[in-house]
């Protein structure tokens, strides 16, 4: 018998096993892919290690969650700064005075604070993501940088999205052109496979097993179930599907040892097809003939398809509690995809600390545990 069955080798299913298989809980992770990882999972291609379900880039304000995620892989000083490519010209982004240097011509702060002042439209109270950027950088900058993008990755015109999408990104009036403003940031060196690797070590984990497919079986076996996965899957989509954006991604190999100078550009024209090209040897510097690049394309999500992004409009918001409400009683969950929630890594990882403190306050008595968390 398990203490926890655990259903995804992903972020928070490894760091929740991880703590409590040290406190002495025994565990099994499950995973219905063929590898670990989640979507975090890097593959070595010739010594160039790809994000083979997009660029992850752990950042994080958090001494704790950063001291912890050192303990399973170095990490390099990687800062994230992609280039926008609008209609051909490349510009600087997130919005800094570079980009407003390059739109304007303007060269200090202060120049930079009137004209954006002069471009803000006066909204009150803005209600959706539109609404928001309008009302932060004008009409100009929208149309630039948010517009396209935001419309091609989320297949919905960005006044039925809401603003909590757009405020994960900086405005700066400053020539840092950082995209995140936490005290953190890198990428483990030699891949997030590595450090997955590390984290699991000496814990089972039985990929290409699908929890869905054996459920009975799984359930007999465990005092709890931790679920990373979706919770209208986890229903057999009762209550209808939730709402999802789906993402291919087109990674091709070339041969040549840099194809764009960059680990990201980002093509905001809606016009484009992708949302941006990644060059996957800048995240993590290798001296190569060849180099890696994947061009993302968001796509319509359904039944079948892998979830990317959850859609945090009220229909899907609404529809996660009501399944929320039916989860089990012996069942745990956590992660973007059980609980819809657009986390960046960071969050996941507190998340799976705080739920298995938790757990090892409240079971101490019933699971023989070595120590506290
Ligand atoms: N965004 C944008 N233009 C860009 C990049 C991002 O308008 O060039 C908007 C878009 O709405 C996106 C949101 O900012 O959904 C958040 O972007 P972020 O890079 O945080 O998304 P991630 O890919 O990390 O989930």
């Amino acid at each position: 018998m398990y203490d926890y069955v655990i259903v995804g080798a992903g972020l928070f299913g490894a760091v929740f096993a991880r703590q409590m298989c040290d406190a002495g809980a025994k565990c099994l992770i499950i995973e219905k892919r063929n590898h670990i990882a989640g979507n975090c999972y890097t593959k070595d291609v010739g010594g160039v290690h790809v994000h083979q379900y997009g660029p992850h880039i752990f950042h994080t304000n958090d001494d704790a969650v950063w001291q912890y995620v050192n303990r399973f892989a170095r990490f390099s000083r990687f800062s994230y700064r992609p280039k926008v490519n609008y209609r051909g010209t490349m510009y600087s982004f997130p919005i800094n005075l570079t980009t407003l240097y390059q739109m304007w011509g303007v060269t200090t702060p202060q120049e930079a604070k009137a004209r954006l002042e002069s471009e803000r439209v006066a909204i009150e109270r803005p209600s959706n993501l539109e609404e928001w950027a309008l009302s932060q950088v004008g009409r100009q900058l929208y149309e630039t940088f948010v517009y396209g993008y935001t419309k091609k990755q989320w297949g919905r015109d960005p006044k039925e999205l809401p603003t909590s999408i757009i405020r994960r990104l900086p405005i700066r009036l400053t020539w840092n052109d950082d995209y995140f403003n936490d005290a953190y940031c890198g990428i483990p060196i030699g891949g997030y496979t590595a450090l997955f690797k590390a984290l699991l070590e000496n814990i089972p984990v039985e990929t290409e097993a699908d929890f869905l497919a054996d459920r009975e079986r799984f359930e007999s076996i465990a005092r709890k179930i931790v679920y990373t996965g979706p919770l209208d899957r986890l229903f057999e989509y009762e209550l209808g599907a939730n709402d999802w954006r789906g993402l291919q991604f087109k990674h091709q190999v070339i041969s040549e040892p840099d194809y764009q100078g960059i680990a990201a550009i980002n093509y905001t024209d809606a016009d484009v097809p992708h949302t941006r090209c990644v060059e996957h040897k800048h995240f993590d510097p290798v001296e190569r003939d060849h180099t890696v690049i994947t061009h993302e394309f968001p796509s319509d999500w359904s039944v079948g398809d892998e979830m990317y992004y959850p859609v945090n409009n009220e229909a899907g918001e609404s529809l996660q509690k009501r399944y929320a409400a039916m989860v089990p009683k012996n069942y745990l969950i956590g992660g973007r995809l059980a609980t819809y929630r657009y986390y960046d890594m960071h969050q996941v990882v507190a998340s799976a600390l705080h739920l298995a403190k938790q757990q090892l306050q409240s079971t101490s008595d019933t699971i023989p545990l070595k120590r506290a968390a």
